[in-house]
């Protein structure tokens, strides 16, 4: 479910962002922080203890390809599905093109085939969180953390190696400190252009009337693998992807 568009939000120093981290953790460990409450300790600890073992990346929203020239990103969100998802695959596969598929983290724990189908077939993870809730930008800190860094796990285990390159917050609920703590454990905050509105519209035409309408907006697509019957959503890439085609657009993958 998308309701919001990603803001592009400002650049700040990863290698700042890492410094601070370590110098909180580090500060609580020594006891110069005047005494965390327990959940404020255990979600330090929790931080601490998935200390990225790759490289941070940039806090900020991403929109733009890593494709040069005319180029789209299409993402899929709110998965995987054991009904839909084989769909939505089945559709790239047939018009060859590799999107990013945005999981919820207790899916892609009951679902770790589809996981790993989608690395298979040389799609990349987001994160899209574990509860899916898109008022978390209004959650205390340590709820964003669990929120963002139980659904890494969730999804990492479930891929059974590959790595989740992206972040997008539910409803693009963004807040900069949920920002920075998915770029510092590698994940690229990712936003969108183009919603698709295949959540709520009730004809293949309306979605390609939207996307169709929307396409100058700027690279990244949003669909849905989730949340409901997806048909439609099926159906409109089938004829989205072709049409994308003649408009001269390649597929790439978001930044990072
Ligand atoms: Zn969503």
């Amino acid at each position: 479910m998308a309701r919001r568009f990603g803001i592009e939000g400002g650049i700040i120093g990863v290698v700042a962002a890492a410094v601070v981290s370590l110098g909180i953790v580090g500060a609580v460990a020594s006891g110069q922080l005047g005494g965390p409450s327990k959940a404020e300790a255990d979600t330090l600890g929790r931080q601490a203890a998935r200390a990225p073992k790759i490289a941070p990346v940039d806090p900020s929203i991403v929109h733009a390809s890593d494709r040069p020239g005319r180029s789209l990103n299409i993402t899929i969100d709110d998965g995987p599905d054991p009904v839909w998802t084989p769909k939505v695959l089945e559709v790239l596969k047939k018009h060859d093109v590799k999107a990013v598929f945005c999981m919820i983290g207790p899916q892609a724990r009951a679902h770790p085939e589809l996981v790993k189908q989608v690395v298979a077939a040389g799609h990349k993870l987001c994160d899209h969180t574990v509860s899916h809730n898109t008022g978390m930008d209004h959650q205390p800190e340590s709820y964003q953390s669990q929120q963002i860094l139980d659904a890494q796990k969730m999804i990492e285990d479930a891929a059974g190696g590959a790595k989740v390159e992206y972040y997008r917050a539910p409803g693009g609920a963004f807040t900069p400190y949920s920002r920075k703590l998915a770029a510092a454990h590698g994940m690229r905050p990712l936003g969108w252009n183009v919603d698709s509105k295949d959540f709520e519209s009730g004809s293949v035409e309306a979605i390609e009337a939207t996307v169709r309408g929307e396409i100058g907006n700027g690279p990244t697509v949003l669909f849905h693998d989730g949340g409901g019957n997806r048909a439609l959503t099926v159906a409109s890439l089938d004829r989205l992807l072709p049409w994308m085609k003649q408009q001269g657009y390649g597929f790439g993958f978001p930044k990072r």
